[in-house]
């Protein structure tokens, strides 16, 4: 598939949306352990749904609920081919191209919830961008974060608890995965808040930079 369908595919402003947002938590260790877990046996999944995603200079709205409002900079794996049930190694050859994506969390909520629907879930809480890449191999890929130009996060594919082939032969074998669908591969260390004025980046290189301002929802 050629990086400009795959982007039409993700486009939310032309109304073209994933089926799903599946995001995998506590995949770099060092994340972990910053907010006081282990890395699970298995990998541990949620969904973000599809109403959260913003693209390229989109705002990012902190809403009245939370205090704490947190980016988690993410390699975005964005998927080419219906999977279904699949290994490592045909799960590699779905992937269609690698985006960058913001995992934009309430963690008081998150701390407070359960289950993470709330704290992930919020309106222009899946920044993506700015555009598919294809061709790259997996474990080459890095992610970096900055907020106002000051980087707060790096991290390398190679540092994943669950490599990226092994995660989706993983989630295929619970849900099938169609084109377009996202999965968001967890975030390395270094996260921390957002507030009103900020702008958030998240680069991967090869990819490109994913820039997003952050305001304030209106209730
Ligand atoms: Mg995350």
């Amino acid at each position: 598939m050629q990086d400009s369908s795959l982007s039409q595919l993700l486009a939310p402003a032309a109304g073209h949306r994933p089926s799903k947002i599946v995001c995998v938590g506590r995949n770099y260790a060092a994340h972990a352990a910053e907010l006081g877990n282990a890395v699970p046996a298995e990998p541990l999944l949620f969904l973000k749904p599809p109403s959260a995603l913003i693209g390229p200079d989109e705002m990012v709205l902190l809403p009245a609920e939370s205090t704490r409002v947190e980016y988690e900079a993410e390699i975005g794996v964005v998927i080419g081919r219906r999977l279904h049930g699949v290994a490592a190694e045909e799960a590699f050859e779905g992937i269609g191209g690698y985006i960058c994506a913001n995992d934009v969390t309430a963690r008081d909520l998150q701390k407070r919830d359960a289950q993470w629907g709330r704290a992930k879930g919020f309106d222009t809480f899946c920044p993506i961008g700015p555009r598919v890449a294809s061709g790259l191999a997996w474990d080459d890929l890095e992610v970096c974060c900055r907020v106002n130009g000051v980087e707060r996060q790096y991290g390398r594919a190679t540092e994943m608890h669950f490599p990226i082939p092994d995660l989706v032969s993983y989630i295929s074998r619970i849900m099938t995965l169609e084109p377009g669908d996202l999965i968001l591969t967890g975030t390395p260390a270094g996260t921390g808040p957002l507030v009103e004025g900020d702008v958030v980046e998240v680069e991967i290189a090869g990819v490109g930079t994913l820039r997003n301002p952050v305001g304030r929802a209106t209730p």
